[in-house]
């Protein structure tokens, strides 16, 4: 579903990614780790082309993600295509994003409105049900500021879910919540998960990552390093020589 193949970037003169390959399968969970600095990051960022990729090509369900090919090269979409592409690819960031002016149903309303041209009574039947699919269904006209952090995470997972998604990408969503409340998003994302959706995880929740993702790709220094079901990350000499750096810096 999502094939990222040869896939190299830099940063001005900074490599971030070197050769990456990764076929997430269409229904897997797959979380990414690593150190601070490993390019976690950077790797989603570039499934929807918010940075560009100098090297190798990023698929999703078939379709070559910001550019055109014409014989040997490779012209960047416009800036109304790459929209196009984004539309169908959700991503949920660590500080939930969502318009402060907005109530909870309007925020998961504006996208399908705005950007697919749902009519208002559709999109506002469907962001009813998604919200209360996140089990929001007493808060759809709280502002952000009248929700707690976890419940802010949840109207942002129900947004992206509003564009219908084929793939879901996920960058530490629970990094900025109090302790208690990360367990509320976690049990929405593994739900999302049974559901059978495709989604890419950047996570420290190591509990999730072995719990509920198919497999973990540990990330060093702009490669993954190791690629396997959660048993045989755990297990691996380099995620062992790492585990106790990344349970200092987070
Ligand atoms: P963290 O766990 O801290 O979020 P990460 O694995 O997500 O780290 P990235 O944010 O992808 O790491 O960063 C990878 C490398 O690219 C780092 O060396 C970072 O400093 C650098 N970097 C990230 N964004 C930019 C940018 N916009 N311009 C220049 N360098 C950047
Ligand atoms: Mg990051």
């Amino acid at each position: 579903m999502i094939v990222f193949d040869r896939v190299s970037k830099r940063y001005g003169s900074l490599p971030v990614l070197h050769d990456i390959n990764l076929d997430v399968a269409a229904g897997e969970v797959i979380s990414l780790i690593g150190p601070s600095g490993s390019g976690k990051s950077t790797l989603l960022r570039c499934v929807n082309h918010l940075e560009r990729i100098e090297q190798g090509s990023i698929t999703v369900d078939g379709e070559l993600i910001g550019y055109r090919r014409d014989g040997n090269f490779a012209y960047e979409l416009s800036e109304r295509q790459i929209a196009r592409q984004r539309a169908r690819i959700g991503m949920v960031f660590q500080n939930f994003n969502l318009f402060g002016h907005k109530t909870a149903l309007e925020n998961v309303m504006e996208a399908p409105v705005h950007v697919l041209g749902i009519a208002r009574r559709e999109a506002e039947a469907l962001a009813v049900e998604l919200l209360a699919r996140v089990g929001l269904a007493d808060k759809m006209q709280n502002y952000p500021r009248m929700l707690s952090g976890g419940q802010q995470q949840r109207v942002a997972i129900a947004r992206a879910l509003a564009m219908k998604p084929k793939v879901l990408l996920f960058d530490e969503p629970t990094s900025a919540l109090d302790p208690e409340l990360v367990g509320e998003v976690l049990d929405v994302m593994r739900s999302l998960a049974d559901e059978g959706l495709t989604m890419m995880v950047v996570t420290h929740e190591m509990s999730f990552a072995r719990e509920v993702c198919n497999r973990i790709a540990f990330m060093q220094a702009g490669r993954i390093v190791e690629l396997g079901a959660p048993s045989e990350i755990f297990n691996s000499a380099a995620f062992e020589r790492t585990r106790s750096f990344m349970a200092k810096v987070h």
